[in-house]
């Protein structure tokens, strides 16, 4: 089983990136299970055709040690596995915490068992690194493989570097490594060549352009993935692309963060030099 994390800035495309890349990963036969790491919950909408899920810490604030798998773990898209960790009450506790708490249960509870065969867990986790918590999936080898959603703004490619420090911090003791980074375009001037040559600065690779394009919004408001929605559309042919790529991918690295000047210069020779 591959285990995979998706990383990124708040609102650049994590959540949307993660399910079309997964209905990709399930149109071509592949066992997915897909963990929200966000109290938002909206990681499995998608797949789920608009279905609000109980989250994993919601069920058990209310059942106590009864829950069950089938409480948390609804079946969506191609039979895709979905569940969201969902977090604590607005202003108590730390959500970061509450990720431990749901990935722990969703081991007792079997969801990672053997017999579930699965290819590939993905975890959709909130942008910052910096908080302990968010850092969950990749800590103790709960994710082994990365990829960072990222555009050419500015604060996009400044998050991206910032969880490359992460990675680079728990790489040391664990198996995590960076699989690449994934440019969600916001169509800034040069975005892919400045994202081709910020991942080879990192030591990796931008393993897939996907284009920014309306058809997300139109299929996001019917509560699909592009791929389910509008199988035909060159924007599920992107994200059929992407779930190749990853699934082919064989370039896992400890990524070399830039030091901040190297990341200004970048913006100003591709961007606003031109
Ligand atoms: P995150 O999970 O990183 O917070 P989301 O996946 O929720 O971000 O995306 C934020 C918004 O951006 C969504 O409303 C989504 O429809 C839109 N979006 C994401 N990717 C694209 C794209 N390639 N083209 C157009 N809109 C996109
Ligand atoms: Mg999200």
């Amino acid at each position: 089983m591959r285990k995979v994390a998706i990383y990124g800035k708040g609102g650049i495309g994590k959540s949307t990136t993660t399910q079309n890349t997964v209905a990709g990963l399930a149109e071509a036969g592949k066992k997915v299970m897909v963990v929200g790491c966000d109290p938002k919950a909206d990681s499995t909408r998608l797949l789920l055709g608009g279905l609000v899920q109980n989250t994993v810490l919601d069920t058990l604030r209310e059942e106590g040690e009864d829950v069950e798998l089938d409480d948390v773990l609804k079946v969506g898209f191609k039979g895709t596995s979905c569940t969201e960790s969902g977090g604590p009450e607005p202003g108590v506790g730390c959500a970061g915490r509450g990720i431990i708490t749901s990935i722990n249960l969703l081991e007792q509870l079997g969801a990672y068992d053997a017999d579930k065969a699965l290819d590939y867990v993905f975890y959709d986790v909130l942008g910052d690194v910096v908080c302990g918590g968010f850092a969950m999936p990749i800590r103790d080898g709960k994710a082994e493989e990365i990829y960072i959603v990222c555009s050419g703004e500015m604060m996009a490619m400044y998050a991206a570097n910032n969880i490359c420090k992460g990675i680079m911090k728990f790489a040391e003791s664990g198996t995590v490594r960076l699989g690449g980074l994934i440019c969600n375009s916001r169509n800034v001037d040069n975005e892919r060549e400045m994202i081709e040559e910020f991942a080879k600065q990192l030591g990796t690779q931008m393993i897939h352009f996907v284009p920014r394009e309306n058809q997300v919004q139109r299929a996001e408001i019917n509560r699909k993935t592009v791929i389910e929605f509008s199988p035909e559309h060159s924007q599920a042919d992107e994200y059929r692309a992407l779930s190749q790529k990853i699934d082919q991918n064989k370039m896992f690295v400890v990524p070399t963060p830039l030091p901040i000047d190297s990341l200004e210069k970048l913006l100003i020779d591709f961007g606003i030099a031109n």
